[in-house]
């Protein structure tokens, strides 16, 4: 007998393959297995936030029917990461805080996109802490405690859609600009778009969820390869080996040069761009010849330059510039043909801005499997 898997771990080919067998053996191959004509049922009912219903003591659970509702019950395990704090913006943005079922907490943030466009943004963590040590980054300081797995990424954004909506799947989009490096955790990262995307259940598109990068060559050519493939954005924030080393370590196996080459090689879909970050610090790396060279770093490429003025943090150790520095480097990129949008970063005053999330999860060192690198 099996422990029973989470609902959110399951493709659907899993899902029917688990209903196909007796409750409480394994399940056959998924090869094969027989899918159940409910599965796609019980996949709707268990992935869409419509579907469930709250009872007198605001316990949520799936809308079943008394055989679905018992075979669920013999299989699957419905619990969620808790949502232990929120905290919500001024600006309609809500930092949460999530404890997972070995106590780790990870940060999320929902960003409705305007008070009357119900359409969401959810900011979602791959990974408790992370390795990348990038200087202007709170997640950093905690180090890498762990990778999360697919059915705590999927309940991730289970859990705050259940919270705070929307209810309909289509308005809601996805970026991995949470805590962790997620083509750190690609096979976890990728196989939770896989649920997300299933038709059956929520059924997001792949070009709404993004995957934001510090710079993994190996990593961004496996992603190139993934058959259900969210789009890409890479954090450059320098724009020379030598500077960007000095803030993000991962250059020194990945240089500007061989990521620029893995970009021009990324295969993207109609009307797609690649986005660029580009975290402005003031003094740092937003001099006109940053921008210069910035520009020539996206020539050749469909790309959107994304400007992030920088978010303070304690102990942060750099400034953020001014307004005027900020539209004078986007000037500077625009007259060299690019297109750029300046982020306005959402949660800035409860720490759930962009380079803001960390929790008070212990540092241990225990090693997570390798991703690329
Ligand atoms: S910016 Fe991203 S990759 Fe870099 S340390 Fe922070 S979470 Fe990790």
């Amino acid at each position: 007998m099996t422990a029973a898997a989470s609902f959110c771990d399951l493709t659907l080919d899993e899902l029917a393959a688990s209903l196909a067998a007796p409750a409480g053996e394994d399940a056959p191959e998924p090869g094969r297995a027989v899918r159940s004509p409910s599965a796609a049922h019980v996949f709707g009912a268990l992935h869409r936030v419509a579907r469930w219903s709250t009872d007198d003591r605001g316990h949520r659970a799936p809308i079943l029917g008394r055989a679905a509702a018992a075979a669920v019950a013999a299989r699957l395990d419905l619990r969620l990461p808790q949502i232990v704090e929120a905290e919500p913006s001024s600006d309609g943005a809500t930092k949460l805080l999530l404890a997972l079922a070995d106590g780790a907490r990870v940060e999320a943030v929902h960003m409705p996109r305007a008070v009357r466009n119900p359409r969401v943004t959810l900011c979602i963590s791959s990974q408790v802490g992370c390795a990348m040590g990038c200087t202007f980054c709170r997640t950093a300081q905690m180090g890498l405690v762990r990778n999360l797995d697919a059915a705590e990424i999927v309940g991730q954004v289970f859990a705050v859609v259940l919270a705070l909506g929307p209810v309909d799947p289509q308005r809601i989009s996805i970026v991995f600009m949470g805590m962790g490096e997620p083509l750190h955790n690609l096979d976890a990262v990728l196989r939770a778009v896989r649920i997300l995307c299933e038709p059956a259940g929520m059924g997001l598109s792949p070009q709404r969820i993004t995957v934001s990068t510090s710079g993994l060559v190996a990593g961004i050519e496996a992603l190139a390869r993934a058959e259900v493939r969210p789009a890409l954005a890479l954090s450059v924030n320098a724009t020379t080996d030598e500077a960007r080393a000095r803030i993000m370590p991962v250059t020194r196996r990945n240089s500007l040069a061989a990521l620029r080459s893995a970009l021009l090689a990324f295969p993207l879909r109609s009307h797609e761009k690649i986005t660029l970050e580009y975290v402005l610090l003031a003094g740092e790396n937003d001099g006109d010849d940053d921008a210069a060279r910035l520009a020539a770093f996206a020539a050749g490429m469909r790309h959107n330059i994304n400007v992030i003025p920088w978010n303070p943090f304690t102990d942060g150790g750099f400034a953020r510039p001014d307004d005027a520095r900020t539209m004078a480097f986007v000037a500077r990129l625009r007259d060299a043909g690019c297109l750029v949008t300046v982020r306005k970063s959402r949660g800035r005053d409860v720490a759930g801005a962009c380079g803001q999330l960390a929790t008070d999860t212990v540092r241990v060192r225990r090693s997570a499997p390798a991703g690329p690198r």
